[in-house]
Parts: C-alpha cells; structure tokens; sequence
C-alpha cells in the first residue's frame, strides 16, 4: 500500500471539502463530537442549524477536520460507526465520527454550559478563545482568510468572553475524562499587559482544577514580543508558545495580514522565537502558518528558519472559509499540500528539534498535515 495514502487523502478533504447524508450525521450532537465555532469556521458554507462533526478519523487513525462543501465529490454515508467515505461512486474506505465529551452536557458553579467555553479539537486538544476579538476587523485590516467575526454573528454559540473560574472548571472536568492530553489556548489583539494578566490567571485556574504544576500544552497569544513578555507568558505554568506569523514572505504577509503586519513584523516575530526558545526550551515554541497562500519556496524558507532556531511549526491547511474577504476562492490541490508538507517535514527532521508532542501532536490537528508527515517518519 502507498504509505502516503491517508496522508493523501486528507489533503484532499481538507482543499476539496466534504459532505455527508442524514442519515451519517444522525448521532451528530449526541453521541458523536459536532462544531461549536469556538473560534473560526473552517466550512466552505455556513451551517446555521445543522449540527456537523467537528473532525473524524481515517482508518490508520489520522484526524481530519471536518469541512462542509456540498460540492465536494467526497461523501461519508452509513450510519452510526459504520460509515464509510466515498469520492464519487467510488468506496474509499471507513471513517469514524469521534466521540462527543460528557462534559459538553454539564455545567459550570455559575451555570455557563461549558461546551460553550471550551472545545476538543481532533482526539485529545482543548480548546479555549479566552476572548473571541480582534482589533483588526475595526479598520477593515483584518487577515484576509479571516472569518473571526462572521463566525461569531453567523452561530453565536459560544461565550464571547470566558469566566476564568469557568475555564479551569472546564479543563478540570475535560482532563478527568481521560482523552484530552493538551491544552490550546488563544485569544484576540488587546492591550498586552492585560492580556498577560488574564493568561496569567486563567493559567493558575487550570493548575487549580488539573492538578498540574506545568500545564502540557500551547499558548497562542496576541505576538508576545521582548524577554519581559514572553518570561511572564512562561511564568503562567503553560508549557508551550506558539508565534501566528501567519505568511513567510514578507510582501505577501504585509498584502494578507494588513493589520497584523503593521504591529508585528517578520523581524520581530523571528526575534521573539529566538528568544522564546531561550526560556521554553527546544520544541517547546511554534511558528504557527496558514499554508496555501503562498509559494511553496518561501513556506519551506519559513520552516527552514524557524527549526534551526530549535522551533516547531505548525502549518494549518488553507481553504476559502465563509466570511472572509477571500471566501469563494479556491485553494491548491491536495498534491501540492503533500508534496510541500513532505518537504517540510524532512526539514524538521534534519534540524533536530525535539518533538514537543506532549504539548501539540497528531491527534491534535485535524487542519494539518506536517504532524501526521513526521508520524510517517516514526514522530508520534
Ligand atoms: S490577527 Fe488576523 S487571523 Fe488573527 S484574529 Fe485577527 S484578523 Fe483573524
């Protein structure tokens, strides 16, 4: 069998889209894991009332997100567990829903549903928007492939701003499960020094409730920049940092992240990283990507400079999301995703840097390729 099979096809599902008959979604909600929109909406087209699967599972285990497009000629059909995914009329092989946490049935001590606070993304990563805003929607610079507001108003299904008593109740109760391993969390563009101070306490929240002294998992903060900024991230007790550059060329990274660029430039997030490294540690810091937009030689560029710092990367896999300014678009073929991912991930592996799989892994990503790359190459 071609080994780079499933790592095929979910470039495919993830550039082309997917759809699934009724009778597939009916557990949808219920038993199996559906979207809640806790930040972002990755369909090619809104869904307002239909409850679809957040991610689902390929036969050797690879997640992959799960995104509407009613023209995809891929096709889950079935029912319950016994689903099976089509291109066509042609069978391809089974797929999974995951199953729905029971905490998203509960509730918090101040009566907040917590599936309203925070998400399991793909097997086993929570998610927490601490605050769904961006500074850069108010001047009309927001990141092209961005859909944060739009998200918010089409579903409005999530608490905009989160309680920090509410967030480590959340972790505590998702971590007692046993499936989740990790934590992600991020927020909007705001005044810094706050930012830093609400981290700082939601961090103390989830050691509370978790019992863990450093929580496994990644911060996703508005660019953090300087010594002084990044040491009090790591002071929060989160093990891992990550840095959304977004776009390595720097041309294209002022044309698509307008507002973004203006405050952070390439020199400073590169600067930050280096430093970053320096007090988390190898491995433990993350260029974050959308990959798609631009050249694969400048991408590869990106990768090749982050991990000789000692940094990972993270290159979500980009396709037109419904409210953005580049909804409508079309994103490369899955064969350039694989062929670039390849690349990328030998990248990694010659710079030696060590995994950080305990704070971000395959499970993790149902967006990405590279980590389910480098679990080819034995990096689980
Ligand atoms: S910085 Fe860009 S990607 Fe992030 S929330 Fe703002 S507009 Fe969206």
């Amino acid at each position: 069998m071609n080994e780079y099979r499933y790592l095929e096809l979910k470039a495919e599902l993830l550039a082309e889209g997917i759809q699934a008959s009724e009778e597939a979604l009916s557990g949808v909600g219920n038993e199996y894991k559906e979207q809640n929109h806790g930040l972002f909406g990755w369909d090619f087209e809104d869904h307002v009332g239909t409850s679809l699967p957040d991610d689902f599972m390929l036969p050797d285990g690879t997640i992959v997100q799960f995104r509407k497009n009613s023209r995809s000629p891929y096709k889950v059909s079935g029912k319950g567990n016994n689903l099976t995914l089509s291109k066509g009329e042609e069978e391809i092989c089974r797929a999974e829903w995951l199953p729905r946490p029971a905490y998203y049935n509960k509730e918090t001590a101040n009566n907040n549903k917590m599936v309203k606070i925070g998400q399991v993304g793909g097997g086993d990563c929570l998610f927490f928007c601490y605050q769904n805003y961006c500074s850069h929607f108010a001047g009309n610079e927001e990141c092209l492939f961005c859909n944060l507001v739009s998200t918010l108003k089409t579903y409005d299904s999530v608490l905009k701003k989160k309680d920090t008593e509410d967030i480590g109740e959340v972790a505590g109760e998702a971590f007692s499960e046993g499936k989740v391993k990790h934590v992600l969390l991020t927020g909007g563009c705001f005044n810094h020094q706050k930012e830093i101070e609400l981290v700082a306490d939601i961090m103390k929240s989830i050691r509370k409730k978790t019992g863990f002294s450093r929580v496994p998992g990644t911060i996703l903060p508005s660019p953090a920049k300087g010594e002084d900024e990044i040491k009090k991230y790591y002071d929060t007790g989160i093990q891992a940092i990550g840095f959304s550059m977004e776009i390595w060329d720097e041309k294209l990274y002022q044309a698509i992240c307008p507002g973004k660029s203006k405050n952070t430039s390439r020199g400073t997030f590169v600067n930050s990283i280096e430093t970053a490294v320096k007090i988390f540690g190898a491995g433990n810091v993350y260029g974050v990507f959308v990959m798609g937009l631009e050249p694969k030689r400048t991408f590869l560029e990106g990768v090749r400079e982050i991990t000789n710092m000692g940094a990972n990367v993270v290159p979500f896999v980009w396709s037109p999301n419904p409210g953005s300014k580049l909804e409508g678009h079309r994103a490369p073929a899955g064969g350039w995703f694989v062929e670039t991912t390849l690349e990328a991930s030998e990248i990694v592996c010659n710079a030696g840097v060590p995994s950080g799989i305990e704070n971000h892994c395959y499970k993790c990503d149902g967006n990405s390729l590279l980590h389910d790359a480098l679990r080819l190459k034995g990096i689980e």
